[in-house]
Parts: structure tokens; C-alpha cells; sequence
């Protein structure tokens, strides 16, 4: 079997560095071929010495002396800036893209990625949050698949292999709860970052670490989940499973229930995505039914976590809705690490901007982007 060759866009990055063990794993399989940072030099250097890229991309422009003055004598390329980093992805010999960049900043190079036709592992659902109708209507046109990376994503993926002909009555995405899970919003008023950051079950990165506490990710997903898998809002449901060993679960016409399960380790949805149709071996540690005796379930508190209520409200309009709640939402909690705001004010900024900002009804790309930055300005001037 031929080498997969792959690009990881946001190879610094908790699901980028992943994905890389999961490659160095499986060295006979696949082969590095673009690396990308935003701003980590010394990690992204580090990891192009080892790995090999033919090219790599750090976007921040004052860092870039530092890493081509690195890597020249290890003969790799080095670009710098955003239209480096969405035009790198369409070089001849890559032959997936995993985009694990955070945030808005993932659209453009998808977008790319997808029109020079290649596949797509998906672990940036911002991309699909922003403009699902506009990615998935390109990727059909363009024959290209795009495979899940999140978990509960790739586990709805995994259930559906083999069932093409048979149509799904709902899904259930599982959400751990975050570490707020059975707080009120009186218990959240004085909430910190560093409270915040405290995962139960992931270790991630910063910006999808608050969305977790916020119940905004599992409203994202929400989202991601609708244009992943053609589904209307009523049958995508979501239930806190704190254990988080279910990933998620697909119920057929039948009554039929098929899930997917595993300890919480996002290294298993990277590797399926990209080695999607096979399974290869993996070293990671296994499932004990005796250390789980227990799987419990609830439903989550959506008058406390605002922001999945929100996230339902922008599946129901459509158009650029989801592009504003995405946007506000990546002002909010930026502002809320840099200490700005509270933890709670981040639903009120998405919900506000939901409120004022200009409905288009069907999109362009143009109108994506221009909704993106009036977003932006808005959900600034209420910080
Ligand atoms: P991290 O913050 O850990 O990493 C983000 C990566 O993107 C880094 O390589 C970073 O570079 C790069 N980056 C950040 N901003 C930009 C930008 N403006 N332009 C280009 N590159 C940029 O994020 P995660 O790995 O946690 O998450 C990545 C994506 O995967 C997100 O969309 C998240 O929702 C999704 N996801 C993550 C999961 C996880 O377990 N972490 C699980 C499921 C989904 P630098 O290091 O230089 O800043």
C-alpha cells in the first residue's frame, strides 16, 4: 500500500501533535507532507526536523526568519501568511488534509483543500459551523469526502458505515457536562479561567476547552452534526453521558440503536479519519467494563448553558446565523482568557449579536466573511 500523504493544518495544536503520534505510529502508512502554525516556531521546527514535511507554513510573519533560517538546511520549504496557508493545501502530491486549526481562520484553506480535490479530516468544526451549506455543497461537487474528527462525529461516522441504504431516525450526540455539570448560573457568577479550563475527561485546547464548559461545543457540534449527516434539528439530540464513554448513537427507523464506544482518547478518532476505510492497530490503552460499572445519562441544562439553546435557534434560521453565533462566540471567549469579561457573559455577547446582527438568508462566500467581521466589531463593542 502506497504512503498516505498528509497536510496538518495546526500541527502544534492538541489534535495536530495527536495526530502526529498517531502517524509516527504508523510510519509505514503515512508520510508528512505540509506542517502549519499559527504562531509556535519552536514547536513547529521541532516537529518539521523530525517529520520531514516537504513544506511548512508558520502564518504569523515575524516568526517566519526564525523558522526558514532553521529548516533551509533540512531542504524544506518555508511559506509564511493566511494565503500561504490556504494555497499550500492544494499541492499535487498531499493526498488528505486534516484541518486542525481552531476557528474561523480553518474556512479559506478548506475551502481550498476541497476544490483541489482532496479528502478532508475535519476536526476544525468552526468550518462548518461558519458555512456548512456552502462546504458541503462544494464537496459534493468536487467528489470529495470529509471525514469526522471529532469524536462524537467520528463515532455517528462509524456506526453509519455499512448502513448507506438505511435512514437514520435521530442521533444522540453525548456531551460529558464540562466541569460546571449541575451548576446553576448562581454558582457560575464568579467563575475564573482557570476553573474553566479544567476539563473532566479531554485535555484540549484552550478556545474548545471553554466552549466545553459553556455547552457552546457540544452546540457547535450541534451544527456540525446537520451538515455532516443531512439532518434536521429534531433529529439531532443531545444527552450529558459524564463518563464519557459512548461517543454517540444512531437510532434507525427500526428502533435500532448502534453506538460507539471507547475511553476517551481522541487519538482513535484522528486515526479512523485517517485511515478511514481500514482500521490499523493501536497501542493505546482498552475499555474495562469492570473500572465503568456504571454508564450514567441526563439531559443538559440548557436554561444554565445558554449557549445550546442558542445554537439550536441558529440551526431553525439558517443563513448566516451560525456564522454570527461562531464569530460572537470566538470575540466572547477570548475575551473571557484575557480576562475581559465573566464566564457568563459569553452566552449574552453570542445571543445579543444573534439579535442584532443582519440576517442573510442564502449566503455567498462574500457575505460569510463580511458577517464574520461585522460579527466581530459588534461582539468587541460589547466587551
Ligand atoms: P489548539 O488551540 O490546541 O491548536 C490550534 C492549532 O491551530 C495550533 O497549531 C495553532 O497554532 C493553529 N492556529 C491557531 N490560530 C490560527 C490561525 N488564525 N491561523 C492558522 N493557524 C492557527 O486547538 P485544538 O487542537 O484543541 O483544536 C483544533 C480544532 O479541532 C478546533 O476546531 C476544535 O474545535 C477541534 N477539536 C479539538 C478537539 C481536541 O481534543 N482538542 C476535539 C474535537 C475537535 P499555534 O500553536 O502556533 O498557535
Amino acid at each position: 500500500m502506497e504512503k498516505k500523504k498528509i497536510a496538518i493544518l495546526g500541527s502544534t495544536g492538541s489534535i495536530g501533535t495527536q495526530a502526529l503520534e498517531v502517524i509516527e505510529e504508523h510510519s509505514d502508512k503515512f508520510q508528512v507532507e505540509v506542517l502549519t502554525a499559527n504562531k509556535n516556531a519552536e514547536l513547529l521546527i521541532e516537529q518539521a526536523i523530525k517529520f520531514k514535511p516537504n513544506v511548512v507554513v508558520i502564518v504569523d510573519e515575524s516568526r517566519f526568519d526564525e523558522v526558514s533560517e532553521k529548516l533551509w538546511e533540512h531542504d524544506i520549504k518555508t511559506f509564511t501568511g493566511e494565503a500561504a496557508l490556504a494555497q499550500v493545501v492544494e499541492m499535487d502530491d498531499i493526498n488528505m488534509v486534516l484541518t486542525a486549526l481552531v476557528g474561523y481562520a480553518g474556512l479559506l484553506p478548506t475551502i481550498h483543500a476541497i476544490k483541489a480535490k482532496k479528502s478532508i479530516a475535519l476536526a476544525n468544526k468552526e468550518t462548518l459551523v461558519v458555512a456548512g451549506e456552502l462546504i458541503t455543497k462544494l464537496a459534493t461537487e468536487n467528489g470529495v469526502v470529509i471525514l469526522p474528527v471529532d469524536s462524537e462525529h467520528g463515532a455517528i461516522f462509524q456506526c453509519l458505515t455499512g448502513e448507506v441504504q438505511n435512514k437514520i431516525e435521530k442521533i444522540y450526540l453525548t456531551a460529558s457536562g464540562g466541569p460546571f455539570r449541575g451548576k446553576k448560573k448562581e454558582d457560575l457568577q464568579n467563575t475564573t479561567k482557570e476553573q474553566a479550563l479544567k476539563h473532566p475527561n479531554w485535555d484540549m485546547g484552550a478556545k474548545i476547552t471553554i466552549d466545553s464548559a459553556t455547552l457552546m461545543n457540544k452546540g457547535l457540534e450541534v451544527i456540525e452534526a446537520k451538515w455532516l449527516f443531512n439532518l434536521k434539528p429534531d433529529q439531532i439530540d443531545v444527552i450529558v453521558h459524564p463518563q464519557s464513554i459512548i461517543h454517540s448513537v444512531v437510532q434507525f427507523e427500526d428502533g435500532s440503536m448502534k453506538a460507539q464506544m471507547g475511553l476517551p482518547d481522541m487519538k482513535h478518532p484522528i486515526q479512523y479519519a485517517l485511515s478511514f476505510p481500514y482500521r490499523f492497530t493501536s497501542k493505546s490503552p482498552r475499555f474495562n467494563f469492570m473500572v465503568y460499572p456504571e454508564l450514567t445519562f441526563e439531559q443538559p441544562d440548557t436554561d444554565t448553558f445558554l449557549n445550546l439553546s442558542l445554537a439550536y435557534l441558529a440551526l431553525e434560521k439558517g443563513g448566516n446565523t451560525a456564522c454570527v453565533l461562531n464569530a460572537a462566540n470566538e470575540i466572547a471567549v477570548e475575551a473571557f482568557l484575557n480576562d475581559k469579561i465573566k464566564f457568563l457573559e459569553i452566552a449574552e455577547i453570542n445571543k445579543r449579536s444573534m439579535e442584532e446582527m443582519e440576517f442573510i438568508k442564502t449566503p455567498t462566500y462574500e457575505d460569510y466573511v463580511s458577517t464574520d467581521a461585522e460579527t466581530r466589531k459588534f461582539a468587541s463593542s460589547l466587551i
